[in-house]
């Protein structure tokens, strides 16, 4: 069985800027990720390099900015009130912090640029942008979609959507 339009897959994946070598994030410390296969559930190159893998794969791929989270635009630069900003209690802002900030699509992340008593220069930019980003992969399982997911275009179980 192959992945292909409609697998629900679970895998684990390692993720490094491939231009710094450093890494970014890990599944590694939790559960392994759910996604219904063909639904934009995950970035367009890794959704490409998913297809027609098998159960027990392990993979790596680098995914460059188009095909990940966009290029960086440098007119993404806003000032905003802290009060904006969804911080855990008593955190002060500091330039270099990625942080959510209200909007009216919901949170959204955000890098801290400067600083100031009631107001922060926030780069809007996704903080993956412009990167070159490597997926260092192992799929754990798979299995054909429920009807469900499929009308929901999401999966549902442990490490994907649960309602
Ligand atoms: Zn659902």
């Amino acid at each position: 069985m192959k992945i292909d339009k409609n697998s629900v897959v679970q895998f684990h994946y390692i993720l490094t800027d491939a231009d710094s070598n450093e890494q970014i994030e890990t599944s590694r410390d939790g559960d392994p990720v759910l996604y219904l296969h063909g639904h934009r559930n995950i970035v367009s190159g890794l959704e490409e390099a998913m297809l027609g893998r098998e159960k027990g794969d392990v993979f790596s791929v680098t995914v460059p900015p188009e095909k990940a989270y966009g290029l960086r635009q440098e007119n993404r630069q806003q000032r905003v009130p802290v009060k904006h900003l969804l911080l855990a209690k008593k955190t002060q802002p500091k330039a270099g912090m990625t942080v959510h900030v209200q909007t009216d699509q919901g949170p959204m992340p955000a890098t801290v640029v400067k600083a100031g008593k009631f107001t922060v220069d926030l780069d809007l930019n996704h903080p993956f942008a412009g990167k070159n980003l490597q997926f260092d992969v192992e799929i754990i399982a798979m299995r054909e979609a429920e009807a469900d997911e499929v009308a929901h275009g999401h999966a549902h179980g442990i490490g994907g959507h649960q309602h």
